[in-house]
This record gives structure tokens, sequence and C-alpha cells, in this order.
């Protein structure tokens, strides 16, 4: 993995293992038929069918046998488990805030959030939204819009801070559309449509200066808070030597609330939670939740999920791990440019994107260019990622018919936590060098049958 900057030495994994699983190697022929019938729809493969899955880091990761422990220790009382008290405990003594809700997944806090705090016509701003923040605040039948930096919508630029919001964009939009229509503020850490690019604290603390001139709460979309928190360590002045933890407690402290997808920094491979420091919300927010989710005291969850989360959030802000966490993607993310790849630099926390638009710019836009590259990796290598471009965030005119495409056509090669080994980050590395050879023979895609929401997950495809 790549070297520690500091001693020179190879960042190993922080851990053993203790339980494998094995994979099955298919051949060429194998996935050319795979493929086909998946409808060129990398979300429709068996996952026996795919040899290294970075389809996804969310809910993929390993248990550490902490957390298998606390399995055992689950208690599933319907009202009032111990389990929930530790959960509970957990992410308040981590993050602060007063109210804690459970939920099965993060998109259920999203749901619930929006459901109470928005009206038709309200404008949700965001970094960037991620695509179930978005179609659940369209739900709403409000605006979701994107405030990320210029930077942040630039591949190649190495800003350190791609994530951050520009004040000024969320100040002209409050002045626009009236603060009466904006009732939240959002911010995602790290930004994951945006290339899993993190936020300044400095950011937060501007973003919180100007919702403050008006009255606007702001709430993270916290499903990767320690990686945020550990980019905030690496690279703003200040914060070389606080411990990631009271970075997490001061970033929390400038907001009113979270959800969070503990898939991803809760280390645990499903659950999620809803935070607020308002307990009228709250109230608001554990009568829908009683409808669709569950008791309070369990949201959706077992008990022993529950514990699971409370055991994630102490090790994820561990130090150890979050640097082989970032090294992973850097030495990923390194090798990929040195072959001629071009990346969104520089790599983000849990994946690295590459850009199809540059490395196809024979294919259009909205013939699908990250497509024709996801679809690539799993035939050359059975390799699964994911696109982020047109087929995830395309619009199509619901008058006219007429498509515009995403901001950016990107590939995500997301990596499952404490899942692979070095070796098959270089088996990754290796068919990478093969395609990019043939990358100029590469072919778009058309849609063929797709859904109104979230089409990315069962759009059927042809190739051109
Ligand atoms: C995964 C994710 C969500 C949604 O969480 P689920 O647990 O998948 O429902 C929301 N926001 C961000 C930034 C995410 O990465």
């Amino acid at each position: 993995m790549s070297s520690d900057h500091k001693t020179f030495r190879t960042v190993i994994e922080p851990f053993t293992i203790k339980s494998v699983e094995p994979l099955r190697l298919t051949t060429k022929e194998e996935r050319i038929g795979i493929l086909e019938e998946a409808k060129h729809n990398l979300f429709k493969i068996k996952s026996q069918d795919v040899i290294i899955d970075l389809l996804t880091d969310s809910g993929t990761g390993a248990m550490s046998s902490e957390q298998w422990a606390a399995i055992m220790r689950g208690d599933e009382s319907y009202a009032g488990s111990l389990s929930f008290q530790r959960f509970e405990a957990a992410v308040q003594d981590l993050m602060g805030f007063k109210n804690v809700i459970p939920t099965h997944q993060g998109r259920a806090a999203e749901r619930i959030l929006f459901s109470v705090m928005c009206k038709p016509g309200d404008v949700v701003p965001n970094n960037t939204h991620f695509d179930t923040t978005r179609a659940n605040v369209e739900f709403q039948h409000a605006e979701a819009r994107d405030l990320v930096i210029n930077e942040g919508l630039d591949p190649q630029s190495r800003h350190p801070f791609k994530g951050n919001m520009d004040p000024e964009k969320l100040e002209e939009t409050i002045k626009d559309v009236g603060v009466d229509r904006i009732p939240l503020c959002m911010l995602t850490i790290t930004n994951n449509s945006g290339g899993g690019q993190p936020v300044s604290m400095g950011n937060v603390k501007a973003v919180k200066a100007v919702l403050d001139k008006y009255g606007i709460p702001l709430y993270f979309d916290a499903a990767r808070f320690a990686e945020n928190a550990y980019f905030i360590k690496l690279r703003e002045p200040g914060y070389e030597e606080i411990p990631v933890k009271e970075i997490v407690r001061e970033m929390m402290g400038y907001a009113d609330g979270c959800t969070m997808s503990a898939k991803k920094d809760g280390m645990v491979n499903i659950g999620g939670f809803l935070c607020t420091n308002s307990d009228v919300l709250a109230q608001q927010e554990k009568d829908l939740l009683i409808l669709t989710e569950g008791f309070p005291t369990y949201g959706g969850l077992a008990g022993r999920d529950l514990d699971a989360i409370a055991v994630g959030l102490t090790e994820v802000v561990q130090e150890d791990y979050l640097k082989y966490r970032l090294a992973e993607a850097r030495y990923l993310g390194e090798h990929l440019a040195e072959i001629g790849y071009p990346i969104v630099q520089p790599p983000g926390g849990h994946a690295v994107y590459i850009d199809a638009k540059e490395l196809l710019p024979h294919i259009p836009p909205l013939q699908y260019p990250g497509q024709s590259l996801s679809t690539a990796f799993f035939l050359e290598g059975g390799i699964r990622t994911v696109e982020i471009g047109s087929v995830m965030f395309g619009k199509i005119d619901e008058k006219t018919g007429v498509e515009t495409p995403g901001h950016m056509e990107l590939v995500r090669l997301a990596l499952p936590r404490r899942t692979h080994t070095q070796s098959h980050i270089d088996y990754v590395v290796e068919v990478a060098r093969e395609l990019y050879d043939k990358r100029a023979s590469l072919r778009g895609y058309k849609i063929t049958k797709q859904p109104k929401f979230l089409r990315h997950f069962s759009a059927e495809f042809s190739p051109i």
C-alpha cells in the first residue's frame, strides 16, 4: 500500500483475517453471457458472478471481532433495550446531538427528515446531493440544489477541500428564493457524488455563518464523517495534532442535526440514524418513524444491529484505521493515474473516480461513457464498479422528453471497508492497464427501459 510520508514504511492493513469468503473466478466467456442476461446493468448481476466488487462501500465492509461479540450482546426487547441505550450513548458521545433516532438505513432518515421539514416549492441547498437524498427532496416536491465550489466540478483541480459549498452561492440562493422556502441546508461529508471529496472545517463555519444570518438550520449528511474528519486533520492547518474524535465533535457542534448511513462510517452492514437538537422536530420524526420503521428504540433494526453500530462508531475514528483506509484509496488512485486514467484528483476517502468523459471522448454524454467503462471493467476482469454520471443524474424533461446529461461522467471504484487485500487492488490495477489500451474500441449505450425514480438501479441498456 502507499507508504507513510513520515516513516516511509508501507501502510499495512491494521488487522488480520479471521473468517474468509471464497471468490468464484469467472472467465471472460462466462462474463459476456452474464452481462447480456443483466441487460448491461451491473446492479442486476449476482454477487457470485463478480470477482472484485467495488460497486459500493455501503454495507459491504467486514465487521471486527468486537462487533461480532457485540452482536451476541444484542438485547432484542421491543422497547427501551440496552442495545438502544448503548447505541444512543455512542452516537451522543461522538456527535453530541440531543435526539438520536435509529433507522434501517440512511435514506429512511432522509425521508423522515424531509417529510417533516419540507413543503412543496421549497429549496434544499447541499454541496452535492447524493442520489437518494435528491430523490427524497424531490419526492416532497421540493428542489434539491447543488452549490459546491467551482473547483468541485473540475475533476483535475487539486483543491484540498473540493467538497466545500460556495457560501456566496448559498447567500445568493437564499436571497433569490427567500428564507421562507429554505427549511434547511445540508452538507454532505464527504461529498460522495462529487468524488468523495472532503469539506473543510473553515467551510462548515462559513456556511454556518451565512445560515445563522437567516435562521436556517444546518444538517450534515454524515455518511463518511470520520473520513472527512481525517482529511481535515491531514490537510487543514491547525488540526494536525487534534484527535479525529475531537474534530468530529467540533464539526457536529456547528450543525442542528444529521442523517447517517451507518453502512458507511458506522462500519456495519445495515443501519442508519437521524439526529436533531430540536425536541419538537424529534417528536414529529418519531411519530413518522413508528408508521414505517418501528418503535423509536429500534427504528427498523434489531437490537444486535444497534450494538454493532455502537462499536463501529468507536472503531471508525481510530487513526490507524483511517490512515490505512485513505492509503488504500490513494494507492489505487496513484496507480490508475500512472497508467494514464484521468481520475478525480486528489483521490477521495472511500473510492477512486475515473473521468469517463475525458477517457472516452468518442462517446457523447447521452451515450453514457461511464456505463461503457463500467461494463468493460466487468467484462475484462469481473470487477464491478458503478457509473456516476448521466445514467444516474441525467434528467428527462417531462413535457419535451429531452434529456439533459449530468455534470460529470464518472465511474466509481468504491472500496469496501477492511475487505480487500493489497493483491486484490493490484489485480484491479492490472485489469485497468489492459483496458486502457483498448479504450478506443469501447462503445456507448442506449437505455431501452427505465423507471421514473433512481433509474440507474433497474434501467436496461443495449450497446450502440
Ligand atoms: C449511502 C448514502 C446515503 C444513503 O444511505 P443508505 O444507507 O444507502 O440509505 C446518503 N448520503 C450519502 C452521502 C451516502 O453515501
